[in-house]
């Protein structure tokens, strides 16, 4: 069950980003809580353990990185991260160290949005099944049995080498969650493979062969350009 009315905690040291932020928020439902710098965001985070954090990563006081390395100490909340358009890498990093989400700026209202419900929806997720994966998970017309390591698409079964499955299943496991080439490398070809990102292209490449109608225009398996992938949710 989802909670009543969800908290997140915005940390962003620009005046006019958390003035259109906090309306937008609340108008999905949610308390905001707002911090100007690190340290304000480290201290509202510890005292009211909000149910997701907006961080943007360039704070005066501090970078936002250290605050998610601080937070992932002691809580697993959802933290989406906001980055300026070329801190491509600072956004692999953040997502690295165990931010779920990012969002590049300027990001708009509805994208935001859409961030929020899916970093909402798999802390309860969490909360439910003490972090258990949906053991049938569907989108559209495909369909990722994960218990019985079965997929479907328009109801016919698809065949896929075991490291296809795996890769798929590690993204179905948190279905809208953004997952990074290294952690996909770590998950399904162990640390011993953590810098060839190359393995996650060619094998994702084969598997919207698979299971997308157009591989070049994917609706399941979405890129997420220079960061990694993320598979449908909705
Ligand atoms: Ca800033």
């Amino acid at each position: 069950m989802a909670q009543p009315q969800p908290t997140i905690l915005h940390v962003e040291d620009e005046r006019p980003i958390r003035r259109f932020v906090r309306p937008a928020l609340e108008g999905i439902g949610c308390r905001v809580l707002e911090a100007g710098s690190r340290a304000e965001g480290r201290t509202l985070a510890a005292s009211y353990t909000p149910d997701a954090v907006v961080l943007d990563l360039g704070l005066p006081d501090g970078d936002g990185k250290d605050l998610i390395r601080e937070i992932r100490e002691w809580s697993a909340m959802p933290i989406i991260v906001v980055t300026a358009r070329d801190e491509e890498r600072e956004k692999v990093a953040a997502l690295d160290l165990g931010a779920d989400d990012y969002l590049t700026k300027p990001f708009s209202v509805p994208e935001l949005l859409a961030r929020v419900r899916v970093a909402l929806r798999h802390a309860a997720r969490v909360r439910e099944g003490a972090g258990a994966a949906e053991p049938v998970f569907a989108v559209g017309e495909l369909s990722i049995d994960l218990a019985r390591r079965r997929v479907k698409l328009a109801g016919a079964d698809v065949e896929l080498t075991p490291l296809e499955f795996k890769l798929l299943a590690e993204l179905a496991k948190q279905p809208g969650r953004v997952m990074t080439h290294r952690t996909l490398l770590l998950a399904v070809w162990g640390p011993g493979r953590s810098n060839e990102p190359h393995l996650v292209r060619v094998h994702m490449a084969n598997l919207r062969k698979k299971v997308e109608a157009d591989p070049a225009r994917p609706r399941y398996l979405l890129t997420e350009m220079g960061v990694g992938y993320r598979l449908a949710d909705e």
